[in-house]
C-alpha cells in the first residue's frame, strides 16, 4: 500500500511574513495522524525559517532544486549537503519550468534547460546524501497531440533515473507533470492521469523491478485544486500531487491534503 504524499511547490511566490503564515495554517491544520505524507517546498531561502515554523509538525520541507557536486566554484548554487541541512526531506529535480521555461538567453530559447543527464546526476547525489528525490517527468502539448506522451515519458524516465538501480527506489518519489497543466487550469482528466501514470508505473518496473516500482510514489501535479483532487486521487496510480497555485493558500492546500488522506481508507 503506497502511502498518498502531496506535496506543494511554492517556486518564487510570497514573501517571508506571508511564508510563515501560510507554514502556521498548515502546522495549524494538518493533523499528527495524517494518512498522507505532507510536504512543502519553499523558496531555498526560506528553508531555515520554514524548517523552524514547521518543526514538530508532520508537515516536512524540500527544496525545488539542487545542485549536483558537493562543493566548489558553483556561483549561486546548492550542494545535497547544505539542502540537507536546512532540515529538508525532498528534492524536486526536473520541473518542466526547469527542464522547458522559454526565455532570451540563448539559441535553444530554453532558460536552464536541464537535461536528463543533468537531472539523473542530481538524483544521484541527493539520493546518496540520504534525500529523497522527486523526479518530474510530463509532456508538452505539442507532444500529447501528436501521440508521443508515452515515448516522451518513457525517455524523460530512463534518462533522468539512468544513475539509480532498484536499491535507490525508497528515495524515489515520481511526479508526472503535463506542461499544459501546470499553471493553466487545464487539469488531465482522470483517465488520462491514470494511463500517464500506468505507463510510468511499467516503465519503472522494466528499469528496476515490478516490485520496487510497485512501492514508488507517483504524484499528479498539473492545476490540482480542491475541487478535482479527490477524483485523481481516486485513480489506482495517484498516489498523491504536486502542487503549486492551490499550495499557496492554506485552505485550498488542506482541502487537498484531505482528499489525499481520504483516498488512502
Ligand atoms: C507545479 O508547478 O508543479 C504545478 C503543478 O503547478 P500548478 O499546480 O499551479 O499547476
Amino acid at each position: 500500500m503506497r502511502r498518498p504524499f502531496v506535496a506543494g511547490n511554492w517556486k518564487m511566490n510570497l514573501d517571508l511574513p506571508a511564508a510563515r503564515d501560510l507554514a502556521a495554517g498548515l502546522v495549524a491544520g494538518v493533523p499528527s495522524d495524517c494518512a498522507a505524507d505532507v510536504a512543502i517546498c519553499p523558496p531555498s531561502i526560506y528553508l531555515f525559517p520554514m524548517a523552524k515554523a514547521v518543526d514538530g509538525s508532520p508537515v516536512r520541507l524540500g527544496s525545488q532544486n539542487c545542485w549536483h557536486e558537493a562543493s566548489g566554484a558553483f556561483t549561486g548554487e546548492l550542494s545535497p549537503d547544505m539542502v540537507k541541512e536546512t532540515g529538508c526531506t525532498y528534492v524536486i529535480l526536473g520541473h518542466s519550468e526547469r527542464r522547458n521555461t522559454i526565455g532570451p538567453t540563448d539559441d535553444s530559447g530554453r532558460i536552464w534547460g536541464e537535461s536528463n543527464q543533468m537531472i539523473a546526476a542530481k538524483a544521484r547525489a541527493v539520493i546518496d546524501r540520504g534525500l529523497t528525490a522527486i523526479v518530474c517527468v510530463g509532456e508538452l502539448l505539442e507532444q500529447r497531440d501528436a501521440n508521443q506522451t508515452e515515448a516522451v515519458l518513457s525517455e524523460q524516465l530512463s534518462g533522468s533515473l539512468a544513475t539509480l538501480s532498484a536499491a535507490d527506489c525508497d528515495r524515489l518519489v515520481i511526479a508526472y507533470e503535463p506542461v499544459w497543466a501546470i499553471g493553466t487550469g487545464r487539469v488531465a482528466t482522470p483517465e488520462q492521469a491514470q494511463a500517464a501514470h500506468a505507463h510510468i508505473r511499467s516503465r519503472l518496473a522494466a528499469q528496476f523491478d515490478p516490485a520496487r516500482a510497485d512501492e514508488i510514489r507517483i504524484q499528479y501535479g498539473g492545476s490540482v485544486k480542491p475541487g478535482n483532487a479527490a477524483e485523481l486521487m481516486a485513480c489506482p496510480d495517484v498516489d498523491g500531487a504536486l502542487v503549486g497555485g492551490a499550495s499557496l493558500k492554506a485552505d485550498d492546500f488542506l482541502k487537498i491534503i484531505e482528499a489525499a488522506a481520504a483516498s488512502a481508507a
